[in-house]
């Protein structure tokens, strides 16, 4: 039985303030705030270098909890040391289960899927007991959005414009951390997108019955990196799920299952069309092969879901590509 079954279950508890340093409209923000009030005040956020690292800035803080700030690589280490010293205060009788925290690694795309990757991986290989939740942004936001592994096909970065030899952007693809942790059979792994909270809410509530790692990555729109209007940040989060361009699914115990099917997908050019990251995909000339292409890869991905699990779905139909 789940607690959060409509909005109207969103709970009222406020642990973090208004006002905070982070940009209008960003969606990490909606993420963190949604896992504080689901996970209550008794929490210890590791914060691996990032932009919501800019949060806490001595001596302000909008958090009613604690916040530690470790490098780049670091945030796992930092969380084991943290889980360590709460378990051996607690044998020794220092520190009561109601005084107990839960351990939060919260970090950007860039150190989840480059430079904090091999901590990561350690920390899910000895069974560590914490949160990982990654705000997912496909770039390095706060240094000028840079190309990270994240980042997706035909995204312009600050290392990836378009240019006239190369006008696509970035032509690589964003890695799969969903594939990469399930690797490593932890208990559980969701993605989560700030458009569709009931379904975060569950996640975070399912995810809290799991002794050892659990891991979410978070679709977190990025007004100032991705150029839209702040005010449409949860619009182009549901656009990435109706495109089937970030689908909602979770995995327990290596057992993978999606918990948003969108019966007919959108095309993608609907999400890509309200970012400027993409404005080249359709000026000067409409780029129909590029576009074509992250089409195809969406249909496939859901074609093969819908067999692994044997529900029905639609695809978009892929541009058509008038002949030379
Ligand atoms: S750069 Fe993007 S992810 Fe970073 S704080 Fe601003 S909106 Fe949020």
């Amino acid at each position: 039985m789940t607690r959060y079954k409509t909005l109207r279950d969103f709970p009222v508890e406020e642990y973090l303030s208004p006002g905070s340093t982070m940009c209008a409209g960003c969606g990490a923000m909606l993420v963190l705030r949604a896992f504080h009030k689901v996970l209550g005040p008794n929490v210890v956020f590791v914060n691996a270098a990032g932009c919501l690292t800019l949060l806490q800035v001595y001596p302000y803080t909008p958090n009613k909890s604690s916040w530690m700030y470790t490098a780049f690589a670091s945030a796992p280490a930092g969380a084991q040391g943290i889980r360590d010293a709460l378990d051996i205060l607690m044998e020794k009788g220092r520190v009561n289960s109601f005084e107990d925290l839960k351990v939060v690694v919260v970090t950007g795309d860039g150190a989840a899927y480059d430079i904090g990757l091999q901590s990561t991986s350690g920390a899910i290989e000895r069974g560590l007991d914490f949160y990982y939740l990654v705000y997912d942004n496909e770039a390095y936001g706060n240094t000028g959005f840079q190309k990270s592994g994240a980042t997706p096909y035909g995204s312009a970065t600050a290392t990836t414009p378009p240019t006239e030899r190369n006008p696509t952007g970035y032509t690589g693809v964003k890695k799969d951390l969903f594939e990469i942790w399930r690797s490593h059979k932890p208990p559980y792994i969701a993605t989560v997108a700030p458009s569709h909270m009931v379904d975060m809410l569950r996640k975070i509530e399912t995810a809290s019955q799991f002794k050892g790692p659990k891991l979410f990555i978070a679709f977190s729109s990025c007004p100032t990196g991705w150029g839209f209007d702040p005010s449409l940040s949860v619009r182009i989060s549901r656009l990435a799920v109706e495109c089937g361009i970030w689908p909602l699914k979770e995995s327990v115990y290596g057992k993978v299952r999606h918990t948003y099917i969108p019966t007919v997908l959108k095309p993608v050019e609907e999400y890509l069309r309200h970012q400027n990251r993409f404005r080249h995909l359709f000026t000067p000339r409409k780029q129909e092969t590029a576009i074509a292409s992250i089409q195809e890869q969406v249909n496939n991905y859901w074609l093969e879901a819908a067999k692994n699990e044997g529900f029905r779905i639609t695809v978009a139909k892929p541009v058509t590509i008038a002949p030379p």
